[in-house]
């Protein structure tokens, strides 16, 4: 069995980004990463621009000047100022070739035709140079940004609609079990909702992972052979729920061995999640989860998590680890690191009752994980624990 620490350490060395780009508009483009280096191909702004509503000045030794017209937004006029001119003008609107200052209309005193100024304005202020954002040429944004709504709105701004970007990995998600039904359906006996094909799915879709497919297989072994190979042929990533521990009746262990799938770790010294398997077969990477929700969900955050912002070409993706104060006391039992459930709010953190590995009751109430490492085995109210913010707020 190997510790936290070293699986993750072996994750990060097996996995890369993966070798497929595809070009997607830009409203389609958030959470995605950039294959490339984007240059502007225009100046921001593209003309000297006010930044406020007042006046734009050809300036000159005295505090008057002569009105000589108005320009406003989207306004389209080349008027010359000359030395001692004043123009009205409005935030956006262009500032003339011979403008060389916006004085804000809250700090001039107006009479009819002129404007006195309440005190001197210095060259350039309140204009907003041409190319000051970013110049024509100049690379916007560097090859291996993750794309968010601000930089997808910066994209706009310069005009760009298409990207490039690393294409997203497809998922499968295969829920293994006899006693799992699709929720909706009437409950028999022995058998129990299928929460974890929701959960991992919408989890998925919130990180921005939209290219899902669904698989269910009993436990039968030649049906779980012939679903792995399956999806295993069709996926860069699968996500196989349940079968991977050592009952009688799980067959995913066995099955993605007769299917020559690399076993690149399998038993983690952690609570929850000890039975999880991290394997490849050539580019496809597969995780076995734990069917039990709260460690299949706590296994998807720090692992899989990790694996499919790789995969996608974030290569600075790390965990959102904070140190936080603990509110609770707790007692660990036994070597295994865990990942326990809590609320973090304002750098203090309080963890849940409630922790076994089936109980997605807690895991409801949850926005972190607090982790506490192998070799620490207790936790007293006010001390300081690693804690790891979940993307759920
Ligand atoms: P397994 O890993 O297959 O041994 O399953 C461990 C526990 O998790 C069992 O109690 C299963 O019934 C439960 N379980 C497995 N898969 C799911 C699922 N998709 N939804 C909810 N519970 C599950
Ligand atoms: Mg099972």
């Amino acid at each position: 069995m190997i510790s936290v620490e070293k699986a993750l350490h072996i994750l990060r060395t097996n996995i890369l980004p993966i070798h497929k780009t595809e070009t997607l508009s830009t409203l389609n483009a958030v959470d995605h990463v950039l294959f490339e280096d984007i240059h502007a191909p225009i100046n921001m702004p593209p003309f000297p621009q006010s930044a406020m509503d007042g006046y734009a000045l050809c300036l000159h030794d005295s505090l008057e000047y002569d009105i000589k017209g108005e320009i406003k937004a989207g306004d389209n006029l080349k008027t010359e100022l000359k030395t001692g001119d004043a123009l009205r003008i409005f935030t956006g609107a262009p500032v003339p070739e011979t403008g060389n200052a916006v004085v804000m209309q809250e700090k001039v005193t107006l009479h009819a035709q002129k404007i006195t100024l309440n005190e001197p304005v210095t060259s350039g202020s309140n204009i907003r140079a041409i190319g000051e954002q970013i110049k024509k040429g100049d690379i916007a944004l560097k090859k291996g940004t993750k794309l968010t709504p601000a930089s997808i709105g910066f994209l706009s701004s310069l005009g760009i609609t298409e990207v490039s970007v690393y294409k997203h990995p497809s998922i499968a998600i295969v829920v293994t079990g006899n006693e799992i039904v699709e929720v909706g359906q009437p409950l028999a006996y022995g058998q129990i909702y299928d929460s974890n094909s929701v959960m991992l799915q919408i989890t998925l879709n919130k990180l921005g992972y939209t290219n899902i497919s669904m698989h269910k297989v009993d436990d039968k072994y030649t049906n779980t052979l012939n679903k792995l190979d399956d999806v295993i042929n069709n996926n860069d990533l699968v996500l196989v729920s349940g079968g991977i521990s050592v009952g009688d009746y799980d067959f995913v262990g066995k099955a993605l061995q007769e299917l020559d799938v690399k076993e690149l770790f399998y038993m983690v010294n952690q609570k929850p999640g000890k039975p999880l398997f991290f394997g490849k077969k050539d580019d496809t990477v597969i995780f076995g989860l734990p069917g039990n929700p709260a460690a299949s969900l706590s296994c998807f955050y720090i692992y899989v998590q990790t694996a499919l912002q790789i995969m996608s070409g974030n290569m600075d993706f790390s965990l959102n680890r904070t140190n936080a104060i603990s509110e609770s006391k707790f007692i660990k039992h036994g070597d295994r690191a865990q990942f326990l459930k809590a609320i973090y709010k304002h750098g203090n953190v309080t963890i849940l009752d409630g922790q076994s590995s089936s109980m997605l009751h807690t895991f409801a109430l949850a926005n972190a994980l607090v982790y506490v490492p192998e070799s620490r085995y207790t936790i007293e109210k006010n001390e300081s624990v690693e804690t790891i913010l979940l993307p759920v707020n």
